[in-house]
C-alpha cells in the first residue's frame, strides 16, 4: 500500500464498528457510522481522502476511491490485517483519539476529574485525557495495559523477540 501512515485516514463501513473503535484507540483518524455504506460511503472517503475499510464485496463495482477488502468477521484478525497492510505502529499514538467519537484527547489536570472518574482511578491514576466532544475521560496507563494485552494477541511477536 502506497498509503504514508502517517497522515493515512479511514472511512470504515458499517460492518466494522468494533474494527474502528481499536484503530481509534490507536490513534488513527477513522470516520464510521450507519450512512457510511455503499455511495455515502463512497462519498465521503472522497471527499477527505479516506482510505476505505470495508467487507461489502460489491462496493468494488461501484468505482471507489483506494480501499483494503477486510476479509474476516473477527475483529483481532481484523485490526491485524490493517495494521499489517497499512505499516501502523499501534502504540505509537495510543490514546490520542477518542474511541467513541474519533475527537482527539486534550489533557486534564488530575484534580478536574475526581468527580467524574471511579474513586479507585482517582487514587491510583495521575495521567487523564478528556474527549471534548462527548467528555469520556481516559485514563492511558490502565487502558494501555489492556491494549498491549489485546495487541499481544493480534502481533505476531517478531522474529528474535
Ligand atoms: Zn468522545
Amino acid at each position: 500500500m502506497e498509503h504514508d501512515p502517517q497522515t493515512l485516514k479511514f472511512a470504515a463501513d458499517r460492518m466494522l464498528g468494533k474494527l474502528a473503535r481499536w484503530l481509534r484507540l490507536m490513534g488513527q483518524d477513522v470516520i464510521y457510522g450507519p450512512h457510511l455504506t455503499g455511495y455515502g460511503l463512497i462519498r465521503a472517503a472522497r471527499q477527505e481522502g479516506r482510505l476505505i475499510l470495508t467487507r461489502d464485496r460489491r462496493l468494488k463495482q461501484k468505482q471507489p476511491p483506494p480501499f483494503l477488502f477486510i476479509e474476516s468477521d473477527g475483529y483481532r484478525e481484523q485490526l491485524r490485517q490493517v495494521v499489517r497492510a497499512c505499516h501502523l505502529d499501534p502504540m505509537a499514538r495510543a490514546f490520542t483519539r477518542c474511541a467513541e467519537c474519533n475527537a482527539l484527547l486534550e489533557p486534564r489536570a488530575k484534580q478536574k476529574v475526581e468527580t467524574l472518574v471511579p474513586p479507585y482511578v482517582f487514587s491510583s491514576q495521575e495521567r487523564f485525557v478528556a474527549c471534548p466532544h462527548c467528555r469520556r475521560i481516559y485514563w492511558p496507563a490502565t487502558h494501555h495495559e489492556k491494549m498491549l494485552a489485546e495487541l499481544r494477541k493480534i502481533t505476531p511477536s517478531e522474529p528474535g523477540n
